[in-house]
């Protein structure tokens, strides 16, 4: 069994932002077959949805760093189903939303099916994606792109507002060790 190194973003804008984040990264390390590794600070983020579905509301977004040995549709089917654990709203996925789970990376895998597309399309253009992601691992490659992550973020024109948060990450609900036994199997 392969273990991958994947980038996850999540990001909330509505309600208790930052619990919302850090149920997120409890839940992560509950992931079969996976562990978090590395969890980037919070950043309150502009919404940037050119369409400005999204509203109002500021983003709490960060980027978490996971081993895993799931398949990439295994994982984002259970990211989805945590998705509407958490509560989204998925009757209005533009709008407000309790937690957006992207798969911005998935080791060095280029995906392009229905429903996943790895590396996340719009990774390089995103300053709430690239601040976290340079800050969790600057020397990482984009696998397409053949940048680091701290070169993407250099080369951005993105100027929407993004600032870091002084908070401690994902230290609010205890981790607990994830199952070692394939439920899919
Ligand atoms: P969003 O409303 O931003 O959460 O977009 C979710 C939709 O994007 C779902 O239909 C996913 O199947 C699709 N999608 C495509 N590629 C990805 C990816 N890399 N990570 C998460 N969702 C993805």
């Amino acid at each position: 069994m392969t273990l991958e190194i994947v980038f996850i973003g999540i990001g909330s804008n509505v309600g208790d932002r930052q619990d919302f984040c850090d149920r997120a990264i409890a839940l992560m390390n509950l992931l079969p077959l996976s562990q978090v590794t590395g969890v980037s600070s919070y950043y309150e983020t502009e919404p940037v949805d050119p369409e400005g579905k999204q509203g109002e509301n500021w983003f709490y977004n960060g980027v978490v760093r996971l081993e895993t040995s799931l398949k990439p549709q295994a994982l984002l089917d259970i990211l989805q189903e945590t998705e509407r654990g958490l509560g989204r709203d998925d009757a209005h996925r533009g709008g407000p939303r309790a937690m957006d789970f992207d798969i911005l990376l998935f080791g060095e895998h280029h995906i392009a099916q229905e429903g996943l597309t790895v590396p996340h399309p719009r990774l390089h253009q995103r300053r709430f994606v690239l601040e976290p992601l340079a800050e969790l691992d600057p020397a990482c490659m984009h696998p397409t792109l053949h940048c680091s992550m701290s070169e993407l973020l250099e080369a951005l024109d993105d100027t929407s507002r993004v600032t870091r948060l002084p908070l401690k990450p994902g230290t609010k609900y205890p981790s607990r060790p994830g199952c070692a036994v394939s439920p899919l199997s």
